[in-house]
C-alpha cells in the first residue's frame, strides 16, 4: 500500500501512554524530534483509570525537567503526598510510616492525571502527537526502521526514523518483533490465579492513606483519588463477571473483608465504574533488537500490588533517554555501547520492583488451598506470621518502605 504522507524523524514512539509521552519530551529537551502515534484517543487514554502511585523520583521527573510551567507543577498541588500505608490484618491497621523509616513518601497522583500534563507539555512544545491511529507495523529495525500506520480517516501515513521505541504497553507488537530478531531472547514469567476487582465510588476517604488489607476472605485494597472520588479494589477469580456484582454485593464483600475489632468504618456510595484486572508477572529480555527498543510495560508488567507498574515506565524511560542521545548525538560506537547496555541497565531496576511486587501480592492474597489434607492451611497462617513479623519489626517495615518508596536512581 503507498503512503499518503512519509515523515522523517529521529525517533519514531510506538505507544503515547506515560512512557512514550514521556520519553518525547525528555528527548525535545536534548533537542531530538521524535513523532509519537497510539491507538486510543487522547480522550480514551484521559478516562481510563490505572494507576495513582508515584514515587518520589517519578514526582521529580514531573516537576525537574520542564512539564509544567514553573509554579504549576499540578503533580505537588492537586496530588496528595502519603507518608506511608496502612498494612491491616487480623481486624487490625498498622501503620508503616515511610517518612520516620526512609525520609521517603510517595504521591497520590492518578495516571490519567500524569497523561493530562505529559500531553500539555508536548502540545506546547509542538510535538508532533498522533492518536487515535491503527494497523501499527514496524519492519527494517536492524537498519532504517520505518512504521507505518493508518489515521482516523483511513490514509496510510510512514515515519521512517533512526530509532524506534516500542513504548506499545502489555500487549505490545513491538515485543514480539524484537524476540523474533534475537534468537537468545527470553520471556519469564508468571501467572496468578486470581484478579483484582476494581471500582470507584462517590464516597469520602475511609483513610487519609492507602490500606492494604489482608482478610481469610482475600485480599482487599481502599485507595483514594479526591475527597468525593475514591478507587477501591478486591480479590476475584479471574474469570469474574463484573455484571454479576450488584453495588449492594461490592459493598457487603467490602466490608466483611475490612471488618474488626477496631471498628474500623469504610465509608460508601454510589459506584460509578467497574472493571475486573488479571495480572502477571512478565519480563522479556533483551529489550532491543537493532534499532527498536522496548520502554515500560512492552519489556515487563508486574502485578499492581507494589505500585511499581508506572513508576518502572518512567525509570526505564529515564535511562532510555540517555541512550537515545548517545546514539544520536554522539559517534557510532558510543551509539551502539549505549544500545547494548540498555537491558542491563533497566532491568536492574525493573528485577528489584518483579520481586517487591511479588512478594507483596504473596504475602496479601488469599491462594486456592494447595492440596495437602488437614495442613492446607498452612500458607494462610504463614502469612499472617509474615506479616505480624513485619510490622513489629524496624527491619521488616524498613525493607517495605524502601521498596514501596523506590530505589534510588543511580
Ligand atoms: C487497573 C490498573 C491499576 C494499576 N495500578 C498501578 C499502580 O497503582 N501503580 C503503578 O505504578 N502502576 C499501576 N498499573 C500499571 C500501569 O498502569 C502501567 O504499568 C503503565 O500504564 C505503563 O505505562 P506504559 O506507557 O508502559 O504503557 P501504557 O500506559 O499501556 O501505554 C501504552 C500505549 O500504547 C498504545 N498502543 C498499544 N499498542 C499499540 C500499537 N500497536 N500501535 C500504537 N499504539 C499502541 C496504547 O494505546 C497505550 O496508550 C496499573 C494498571 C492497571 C491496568
Amino acid at each position: 500500500m503507498t503512503a499518503a504522507s512519509s515523515t522523517r524523524t529521529q525517533v519514531a514512539v510506538v505507544g503515547g501512554g506515560p512512557a512514550g509521552l514521556m520519553l518525547s519530551h525528555l528527548l525535545h529537551r536534548a533537542g531530538i524530534e521524535t513523532v509519537v502515534i497510539d491507538h486510543r484517543t487522547v480522550h480514551e487514554i484521559e478516562s481510563t483509570h490505572r494507576a495513582g502511585i508515584l514515587e518520589a523520583d517519578s514526582v521529580r521527573l514531573l516537576t525537574e525537567t520542564g512539564v509544567y510551567a514553573t509554579g504549576a507543577e499540578r503533580v505537588l498541588t492537586e496530588g496528595d503526598r502519603h507518608g506511608g500505608i496502612y498494612l491491616r490484618f487480623g481486624g487490625e491497621s498498622h501503620h508503616v510510616d515511610f517518612e520516620r523509616l526512609v525520609g521517603a513518601s510517595v504521591w497520590l497522583y492518578p495516571q490519567t492525571e500524569v497523561f493530562v500534563d505529559l500531553h500539555a507539555a508536548r502540545t506546547r512544545d509542538g510535538g508532533d502527537l498522533r492518536y487515535g491511529i491503527s494497523g501499527t507495523t514496524v519492519c527494517e529495525v536492524e537498519h532504517t526502521p520505518r512504521v507505518t500506520c493508518t489515521d482516523p480517516d483511513g490514509a496510510v501515513h510512514e515515519v521512517r526514523a533512526d530509532l524506534v521505541v516500542g513504548a506499545d504497553g502489555s500487549r505490545s507488537i513491538c515485543r514480539d518483533i524484537v524476540a523474533r530478531g534475537e534468537s537468545g531472547h527470553r520471556r519469564y514469567g508468571r501467572e496468578y490465579p486470581f484478579a483484582w476487582f476494581g471500582f470507584l465510588c462517590e464516597a469520602p476517604k475511609s483513610a487519609p492513606e492507602l490500606i492494604y488489607n489482608r482478610s481469610e476472605r482475600g485480599f482487599a485494597l481502599v485507595s483514594q483519588r479526591t475527597e468525593s472520588i475514591q478507587r477501591m479494589y478486591f480479590q476475584v477469580d479471574p474469570d469474574t463477571d463484573p455484571a454479576d456484582w450488584s453495588e449492594d454485593r461490592i459493598w457487603t464483600e467490602m466490608q466483611l473483608r475490612l471488618a474488626g475489632r477496631d471498628g474500623f468504618e469504610l465509608r460508601t456510595g454510589p459506584i460509578i465504574e467497574t472493571s475486573v484486572l488479571p495480572f502477571r508477572s512478565f519480563v522479556q529480555t533483551p529489550m532491543r533488537h537493532g534499532n527498536l527498543v522496548l520502554a515500560g510495560d512492552a519489556a515487563h508488567t508486574v502485578p499492581p500490588t507494589g505500585a511499581k507498574g508506572l513508576n518502572l515506565a518512567l525509570a526505564d524511560v529515564r535511562v532510555l533517554a540517555e541512550v537515545a542521545e548517545n546514539v544520536l548525538l554522539k559517534g557510532e560506537e558510543e551509539g551502539e555501547q549505549a544500545l547494548a547496555g540498555y537491558t542491563d541497565r533497566a532491568l536492574a531496576r525493573v528485577w528489584k520492583a518483579q520481586h517487591f511486587s511479588y512478594w507483596m501480592t504473596t504475602m496479601l492474597h488469599r491462594a486456592p488451598p494447595a492440596a495437602g489434607g488437614a495442613y492446607s492451611d498452612f500458607d494462610e497462617r504463614r502469612q499472617l506470621g509474615e506479616l505480624a513479623t513485619l510490622v513489629s519489626s524496624e527491619a521488616g517495615s524498613t525493607y517495605l518502605a524502601e521498596g514501596y518508596t523506590g530505589w534510588p536512581t543511580p
